[in-house]
């Protein structure tokens, strides 16, 4: 049998319907998906999704392709840019490391994996028995099941070894768990019985996680990741993935204090809102 390229295997084991409903709200519409196009400006929805094929067409515009130029489009990335964030997506490497700069690559590609794995812990873990007291505390914001499930909320459960035994039972080495701020030098996990709201890039790639305690007793209320080879505080708006469609048509972008109240905003269908992590917004906030 031959062996299948990684083209294949991410479009084999991405869903596409899931992933492009990041960017583009869509309802089943017979076998297909549909919603309004994120490439021009329509009222009415013409942007069609075919889970089965994986393709997707705007009968308004005309554009069409698959998951791999839907990134390229929304992301306004090249292609190898694109197959990179996908790969992430389902946990495989684009290419192999030869060269020193590939190294560094190759260390943000697989602090992204490991932050991909740590979202879906935090996310099983809300829906879990351990889960019940954070759904409690997101009902009581208002938080709906889609709401929760777009912005990838999760529960950091109160054990401080949990994380870090999901993420060797999947064969991450302890050293890129710390490297990804996941796990403190100390061996203890960094997020410890707080809701987590994970950070994605303008780009959809999972950089960091904000986690809000539980326990209104701790006295870090929020923290946020450690800087990382891929995040560096001072440069990010939290749920400017989300946001940044909204705000061109708006041509407005609004920042608030923290992450509850970008989603509770969005939830309400007000859009245009980012939050700025860490306690001052710099010169860099203000370039994006
Ligand atoms: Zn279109």
């Amino acid at each position: 049998m031959a062996t299948e390229s990684p083209k294949d295997e991410i479009k084999r084991r991405i869903d596409v319907v899931a992933y492009i409903s990041r960017y583009v709200p869509l309802q089943r519409s017979g076998r297909r998906w549909r919603g309004r196009c994120p490439f021009h400006q329509e009222r009415h929805a013409s942007f069609y999704v075919d889970a089965g094929s994986g393709l997707w067409k705007c009968f308004g515009c005309g554009a069409a392709g698959d998951i791999f130029t839907f990134v390229q489009r929304i992301n306004n990335v090249t292609f190898v840019e694109a197959a990179e964030q996908l790969a992430t997506e389902v946990g495989i490497e684009w290419r192999p490391a030869r060269q020193p700069d590939d190294r560094a690559r190759s260390l943000r590609q697989a602090v992204l994996r490991a932050n991909e794995m740590a979202l879906r812990f935090f996310q099983e873990a809300l829906q879990g028995p351990e889960g019940a007291a954070a759904r409690e505390y997101l009902a009581r914001r208002g938080f709906t099941e889609e709401t929760i499930a777009r912005f990838e909320i999760g529960y950091a459960p109160d054990d401080d070894q949990a994380l870090q035994r999901y993420l060797a039972a999947r064969g991450l080495s302890p050293e890129l768990a710390a490297q990804a701020g996941l796990v403190h030098s100390s061996h203890r996990d960094m997020f410890v019985n707080r809701i987590m709201f994970p950070v994605r890039d303008v780009t959809g790639r999972p950089i960091a996680f904000g986690g809000r305690a539980l326990d209104d007793a701790e006295p870090a209320k929020y923290i946020n990741s450690p800087d990382t080879p891929v995040f560096r505080k001072g440069e990010t708006l939290y749920a400017l993935n989300f946001a940044r469609a909204a705000a061109a048509q708006a041509r407005r972008l609004i920042i608030v204090e923290g992450y509850t109240d970008v989603i509770s905003l969005h939830q309400a269908g007000i859009e245009n809102v980012v939050a700025c992590l860490g306690t001052a917004l710099t010169r860099e906030h203000l370039a994006l």
